[in-house]
């Protein structure tokens, strides 16, 4: 997503390779934040045909392994290019961030600007490890709902309101082994995607070296078992704001043979 029309100079992509809108955004606090949490996701929805967004509240940097924002940008824009997603990175501090009214009205403008019908959002509170994870969750929840409030275009740049027809949740929390507790739980099958997504947290060079490779069994870890629970080879557990509504009680609890 480029910066016209936004206050926001940090985008990663090109100019001109804006969107006129799109169908899923997934935000994060920092870039590597939606690669790990839903990466499958993401991509599996772009090899279905549907056009998806990154959004980071945060260039994440500093960090100990990255010598400069530039390199964690360079490497966010790759992780994106895998992917086959857009990615804007708004300019909000790593280690800094608060929930408050300005980021709530700036993550609000790209929703409006780009209209998705679903916001991938960061589920809860990570203990032990970035309190920032905690504070995007507030703002994304907060700036889905600003993104439909009517009387209040002049906040938002005259961008008209925008109804998100849905919000859910990826987590973060692979200390806790207790599964999230919103309304709905589902897993979306990502055997097709697992490798793409390994890919993009791989792009992320200076964050995962090789003596960090514990993330990479936790990710494949947790991709096998909550896919194997599903009846699919790789998953990605996502929670929604309420549980999925069934027409056709076959079609939808069982699966085709694989
Ligand atoms: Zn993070």
């Amino acid at each position: 997503m480029s910066t016209e029309n936004t206050s926001t100079p940090d985008s990663t992509d090109e100019p001109g390779d804006a969107p006129e809108s799109l169908d899923v955004i997934a935000v994060g606090a920092h870039p590597d934040d939606v690669e790990i949490g839903c990466g499958g996701t993401l991509a599996r929805l772009v090899q279905q045909g549907y056009d998806v967004g990154i959004v980071d509240l945060t260039d994440g940097e500093p960090t100990p392994g990255s010598p400069s924002p530039e390199v964690r940008l360079a490497e966010a824009a790759e992780a994106a290019r895998i992917l086959g997603v857009h990615r804007l990175v708004l300019p909000f501090p790593n280690r800094r961030l608060f929930d408050g009214f300005e980021v709530r009205v700036e993550l609000a403008k790209v929703f409006r600007r780009f209209r998705p019908r679903i916001v991938i959002g960061l589920g809860g509170p990570t203990p032990m490890a970035s309190p920032d994870h905690a504070e995007a969750a507030r703002i994304i929840d907060a700036a889905v709902f600003y993104s439909r409030l009517t009387k209040w275009d002049d906040t938002f740049d005259e961008l008209p309101p925008h109804t998100i027809e849905q919000q859910a949740w990826y987590s973060l929390a692979f200390a806790s082994l207790e599964a999230p507790t919103d309304p709905a739980r589902f897993v979306m099958d990502i055997s097709e995607t697992l490798e793409l997504k390994l890919q993009s947290i791989r792009a992320y060079k200076t964050q995962f070296p090789p003596e960090k490779d514990r993330v990479f069994r936790l990710v494949e870890g947790r991709a096998a078992l909550h896919g194997a629970i599903a009846g699919f080879q790789a998953g990605e557990l996502l929670t929604g704001a309420r549980p999925l509504g069934v027409q056709d009680l076959v079609k939808s609890l069982c699966l085709p043979p694989s």
